[in-house]
């Protein structure tokens, strides 16, 4: 069977990490006996030079015809100065997330145990180990409410939520922790805004249907302090798009480096796999970034959209079994030996 996929590395790291997923499926691919057919396009701060624009119309429709978009990274010093609308960021990614529909973010964080020194907190506070799935609802919430308006004694945005829209997240949360350890934690702030007691509402409806999974409910400023105390209670967390921007954040820090970790936005039927760092302009171009958030990425591809678990497991435990074996990029080195992009990728491709 051949999956047919879009490639869009963009700029930075993008490319050099890119290569190595790329490799990593190639070698799942022959493992498992399945084919991909790659099909590349211009994003970001490339496109702005070779199209005059961040998101050509032909990287558009080469999207909307293949079954899922694998994404490097977008954005760099040389386009930061252009008005906003034409940035990579803007223009290139944002505007690539509205036109596939997405309404889900997905961003696990795992501390793995041979990189734990890595994480901020203190070692006793990990002993439950740290395994987090955020899943955030996209595209509702208060960034896109309406109406908007801000003068000189004025600021104002809308907080709006649908119970369809969250019974969609609430559906994509439920489902996830199937195969996680069967735990969700919704967060909201229903002792004080409406559309939380919505959201918690609809979230206990949605559960009904999932009576082998295990929900709780959590305010989001306590959720926030839990985050740093307890954070292995959490299996789930599931959120709107405010808190979720703003916890995911916070639980990803807890990974300790940008570079270990991956995201899928899901949507009505192109979904969209990017790592979560940005193109890391100061390390662009070296040999030395980490592959495995865009590895890891490649794995949720599998898993999320080509429904290929075996595969996916299969690139999950050999990034396990790479890290364990003590091989490591600068990023996650602790001053110890480092190897390139490359020697990591072709470590995790020769163990799928
Ligand atoms: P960044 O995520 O690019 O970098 C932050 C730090 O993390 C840097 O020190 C970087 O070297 C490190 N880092 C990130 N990924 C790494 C990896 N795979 N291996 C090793 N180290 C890694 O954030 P930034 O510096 O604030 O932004 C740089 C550019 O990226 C900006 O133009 C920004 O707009 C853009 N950006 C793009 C995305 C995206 O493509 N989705 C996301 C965030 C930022």
């Amino acid at each position: 069977m051949s999956h047919r996929i879009a490639v869009l590395p963009g700029d930075g790291i993008g490319p050099e990490v890119m290569k190595e997923s790329l490799k990593v499926l190639d070698a799942v691919a022959a493992k498992v006996g399945i084919e991909f057919e790659y099909a590349e396009g211009a994003i970001g701060g490339i496109a702005i030079d070779q199209y005059g624009t961040p998101l050509p119309e032909s990287t558009v429709k080469l999207c909307s015809s293949s079954e899922a978009v694998l994404l490097g990274s977008i954005g760099g010093p040389k386009w930061d100065n252009l008005p906003p609308e034409k940035r990579p960021e803007l223009g290139g990614l944002l505007a690539l997330r509205k036109s596939l529909n997405l309404f889900a973010n997905l961003r696990p964080v795992k501390v793995y145990d041979a990189v734990k020194g890595l994480c901020p907190l203190a070692a006793d506070r990990l002993s439950g180990g740290l395994d987090i799935l955020t899943v955030r609802e996209l595209s509702g919430g208060i960034y896109f409410g309406t109406p908007k308006k801000v003068d000189d004694t004025t600021g104002m945005d809308t907080m709006i939520y649908s119970a369809g829209e969250v019974e969609r997240i609430a559906r994509i949360g439920f489902e996830a922790a199937k195969s996680r350890r069967k735990k969700v934690t919704s967060v909201d702030k229903a002792n004080v805004l409406h559309t939380s007691i919505l959201w918690r509402n609809t979230v206990e409806r949605v559960a009904k249907d999932y009576p082998e999974i295990e929900l709780n409910h959590m305010y989001v400023d306590n959720a926030a302090m839990q985050l740093i105390l307890d954070p292995s209670q959490f299996d789930i967390i599931l959120t709107g798009n405010l808190f979720g921007d703003i916890l995911s954040d916070e639980s990803a820090a807890l990974a300790g480096s940008l570079g270990m970790l991956p995201s899928a936005s899901l949507g009505t039927e192109i979904n969209l796999f990017e790592p979560s760092g940005g193109s890391a302009p100061d390390i662009a171009g070296k040999g030395i970034a980490n592959p495995i958030a865009q590895i890891l990425s490649a794995g949720m591809m599998l898993e999320y959209s080509l429904a290929n678990i075996d595969a996916a497991k299969r690139i999950y435990s050999a990034v396990d079994k790479v890290i364990a074996s003590g091989l490591r990029t600068a990023d996650i080195a602790s001053g110890g030996e480092t190897v390139s992009t490359s020697e990591m990728g072709d470590a995790i491709a020769a163990v799928v």
